[in-house]
Order: structure tokens, then sequence, then C-alpha cells
């Protein structure tokens, strides 16, 4: 395994619409588990396959770190079957370091797709989750579609996160504060 150099906003693979995986093959499983251990190593929640240059749906999440398991969630073609409610919840994103915001977004979801298990066996899951969880899900399938979670913020706030960013770049791009809470 290794760890894959994470894709910062302004690269255009961040928004481009990710390829359905047709046939889970080894290189897919190598992938997810690489993913796995850059998210670990970058200590964020979770990450889509873009965000290591790969345009593919993929998306992986620290359910360790969610005490929803001891391993990893890795899912293939990821779909929103259901979605509840509605929260405002801080986030931020690996892919845009040191900014953060209050994002609303539904409070609970169920998800379907492919989920790679032990022993590297892949089976059909359908995830019902909820705050944090549910918010990880969403933030991680937005990124197969393009969409950062600053597209989310009214926009005035999105201008102003945007600017600060452009302004400050170099400075969060070093940053180590907080990454616990990106996706
Ligand atoms: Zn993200």
């Amino acid at each position: 395994m290794s760890v894959l150099p994470i894709r910062i906003i302004g690269d255009d693979i961040l928004r481009q619409k990710a390829e359905p995986i047709a046939d889970v093959e080894g290189e897919h499983i190598k992938l997810a588990y690489d993913m796995a251990e850059t998210m670990i190593a970058e200590r964020g929640i979770g990450l889509a396959a873009p965000q290591v240059g790969r345009s593919v749906r993929l998306i992986v999440v620290d359910l360790k770190y969610l005490e929803k398991g001891d391993s990893p969630l890795m899912l293939i073609n990821p779909e929103i079957a259901y979605i509840e409610g509605s929260v405002s919840m801080e986030e931020g994103c690996l892919s845009i370091p040191g900014l953060f915001a209050h994002v609303e977004r539904p409070e609970k979801v169920v998800v379907k797709g492919l989920a790679i298990k032990n022993e590297r066996k892949v089976v059909e899951v359908e995830i019902s989750a909820d705050d944090l969880y549910a918010r990880v899900l969403l933030h991680e399938i937005d990124h197969l579609d393009g969409i950062l979670f600053v597209d989310r913020l009214p926009l005035e706030e999105r201008i102003s996160l945007l600017a600060k960013w452009q302004k400050e770049k170099e400075k969060l791009l070093s940053s180590k504060k907080k990454k616990e809470a990106s996706l």
C-alpha cells in the first residue's frame, strides 16, 4: 500500500464527473487500499478517488473515527437512495486544506453500493447513516460529481471563503491545523 498525493482545488480532476466502475479489478482494489492509507496518513475522515487523481466512482470512509467499525469503508459506485432532514455542521476538505465552514446537508441518508470487504471480497451493501457519517458519505459522493463543499455555501460566503483561499493559499497548504474535520 502507498500514500498518494492529494489533488488541491484548482486541479481540473476535482471538477470532473467520475466514471462508474463497470468491472471491479485488482487495480481498483489496490486503489481503495491506497486511498484508505492516504486518508489515515492525512488524518481525514473520508476520501474520494478524484482527490488522488483518479476519476472513478470510489470512496473511502474512516469508520474507526466514526465508531462504526474497525476497518475503513471502501465503497464502489455509491448511490444515494434516500435522504431525510437537514442539518448544518462545520466541515472541511483535504483538497482545500485549512478552510472550514458550516454546510447545510441532509441529516440522514441511505447509500447503496459495492463494498470491498476482507479478503478483497466485493459485496452489495445498503448503508443507513446519520449525523457525521451521513455528512461524510454525502461530501465524498459530491466529489464524484465534481462538487466541492464550498459550492454548497451561500454565494457571499463562498466568494469570501475562496478569496481567503487565494490570499492565504501558501500558509493554508502548510498548515496542519485541525485536519480531523476534513473529508
Ligand atoms: Zn473533500
